[in-house]
């Protein structure tokens, strides 16, 4: 890791000045610290059913579970999971734990097996929180399992628990907590290597959520009247952050979709108005080739946000004129930075012009920094070189692994994103490229070391490399270059099925090249982007 010298450092800073952030407060006391004023107020809308839940009822409900947890023998800086696809009960999981002092960390329900009890045993998570369907996957892991189903059309697996018990409990008390206290636990690769747990505590998401939504310009992104739209998936920080606490913090509905279907979308954006929907480029690219767009009223939506992988121009401006009426911009973030980095300021009252191709300008209340990734030298504006970002927003580290964390935030609390970007005359910043290995499908996070790791395991195979490569709909796919042992027949299907059997689907490997040998550095460090060049040259 590159330590840069502070003293010559260029700094870049929002456009918007600082504002007073109260980071000394939980998490939930900053959530609720309004709701006296929207307590009746509809919060949680469950797309599916239309079932409303009000601010007290989330309020109420959430402080149950945190004493149902507890009878559990969940207690303060414990960790349960939550394996659930977006429903009210994800949302009421995460307050509970927040008010209980405990934290959650989110898994894909789509897991296989293995990744759910790699996560589950690597966070010593003491509870799980899921739906009968997937509780076949984790019987055997030995932790309680709570499932949310109702228990009539679904009936509740023997030996599970039934989450509408843990509704039953009286409310919790209120539980001391520190701001360093860890909230969240969601899993990333980060810049290298496999998956992680990373640290979010009180402090850094109260914040992040602050730097979205407090402040002076309280139109920045979201306010208590708008209906926003939940269809990204929760265990993901984006959607857990960006629209579920910053929805809750401004008093705002959140209507929740379980999964992505671009007709129940489009109904739902006109029968509920929809005014914010935080989109990435998959759900921008449907929006803009849907034929059934045009049928549906979408002049409600006054501010669409995409992030999580890079959006291009020409999609921009198909989305734009598919829905006139929306500010269309960019977020940037990345899960260890807690996450948000950077936000378009063209969804401000008083708006700043938007760029094509921008993420915005960072987040008020932090620090950005470009540095040369070969010298470790600060640069100046429009000069392209990795981002870095300091502020009270970011992990605090990853869980019992200090060796990843120092190579990523440096000694002076830099945390190095392994993004390539550059900051232009206007405070406007655009990436422009990726660093590290990570791959990105349709947003969904893949670590090629974690899919190296499985293919190493397979008696043919000697030695191998996974890249992403570009494609349409997803973004990136992972491909696989593969040396196989002396005199193997082993085949394209065969390498795609071995993996495919172990993982969630969008890890699949899409395409395999057989290779001689796998271009590495004297280090052993494999040249990827070597790979991806070949890649990019038509292999
Ligand atoms: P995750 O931790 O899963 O949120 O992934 C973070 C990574 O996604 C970032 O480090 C970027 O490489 C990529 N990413 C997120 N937002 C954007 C964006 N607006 N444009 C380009 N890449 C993005």
């Amino acid at each position: 890791q590159k330590q840069s010298n502070e003293k010559s450092d260029v700094i870049f800073r929002s456009k918007l000045p600082d504002i007073y952030i109260p980071n000394h407060l939980s998490l939930h006391d900053y959530i609720f610290e309004n709701i006296s004023e929207y307590g009746s107020k509809p919060c949680l809308i469950n797309g599916p059913t239309g079932h409303v839940y009000t601010y007290s009822d989330v309020h109420v409900t959430s402080r149950r579970i945190a004493s149902g947890f507890r009878k559990l023998g969940v207690n303060r800086n414990d960790v349960v999971m939550i394996l659930l696809p977006n429903c009210p009960e994800f949302v009421l999981s995460f307050l509970a734990a927040s008010f209980l002092g405990v934290t959650a960390t989110s898994a894909n329900p789509f897991y296989t097996p293995a990744e759910i009890a790699k996560q589950a045993k690597a966070s010593n998570s003491k509870l799980i929180i899921t739906e009968a369907r997937y509780v076949e996957k984790i019987k055997d892991l030995g932790v309680p399992i709570v499932c949310t189903d109702d228990g009539e059309s679904v009936p509740i697996p023997e030996g599970c628990l039934r989450f509408t018990e843990l509704t039953q409990s009286t409310e919790i008390d209120t539980v001391e907590i520190s701001p360093d206290d860890v909230v969240a636990l969601p899993y990333s690769s980060g810049t290298t290597g496999l998956p992680k747990g990373v640290m979010l505590t009180h402090k850094g998401l109260v914040t992040s959520v602050a730097q979205q939504v407090d402040g002076e310009n309280p139109n920045l992104y979201f306010h208590s009247d708008d209906v926003i739209l939940c269809v990204l998936p929760m265990f993901h920080i984006y959607a857990l952050n960006s629209i579920m606490l910053c929805g809750l913090r401004v008093g705002a509905a959140i209507l929740i979709m379980p999964k992505f279907e671009i007709h129940l979308l489009l109904e739902l954006i006109q029968r509920c108005k929809i005014t914010v929907a935080p989109i990435v480029p998959p759900i921008a690219l449907a929006i803009a080739k849907s034929p059934e767009t045009e049928k549906y009223d979408l002049s409600s939506i006054r501010v669409m946000k995409c992030g999580a992988a890079p959006l291009g121009k020409e999609l921009e401006d198909a989305v734009s004129a598919k829905i006139p009426n929306a500010k269309l911009g960019q977020g940037y973030g990345m899960t260890e930075a807690g996450p948000v980095l950077a936000m378009s300021l063209g969804f401000a009252k008083e708006p700043f012009p938007v760029k094509s191709g921008a993420c915005g300008t960072v987040v008020r209340n932090a620090e950005m920094k470009i540095l040369d990734p070969d010298t470790g030298d600060s640069l100046s504006r429009n000069q392209p070189g990795e981002i870095c970002i300091r502020g009270h927003q970011i992990m605090k580290g990853y869980l019992n692994n200090p060796e990843a964390t120092a190579e990523t935030i440096d000694k002076d609390g830099w945390l190095h994103t392994g993004d390539i970007g550059l900051i232009d005359d206007d405070d406007e910043l655009f990436i422009v490229d990726r660093l590290k290995e990570l791959i990105k499908y349709k947003g969904f996070q893949v670590a090629p070391a974690e899919l190296e790791a499985l293919l190493i395991g397979h008696q043919d195979i000697t030695d191998v490399a996974v890249v992403g490569m570009k494609d349409e709909a997803a973004g990136e796919v992972p491909v696989a270059f593969v040396v196989k042992s002396k005199d193997s027949e082993l085949s394209e299907d065969e390498v795609k099925q071995f993996v495919s059997k172990q993982v969630v689907f969008y890890k699949r490997i899409n395409k395999v090249f057989f290779v001689g040998s796998i271009p590495k550095a004297p280090s052993g460090k494999i040249l990827r982007k070597d790979l991806r060049a070949k890649l990019a040259n038509g292999f």
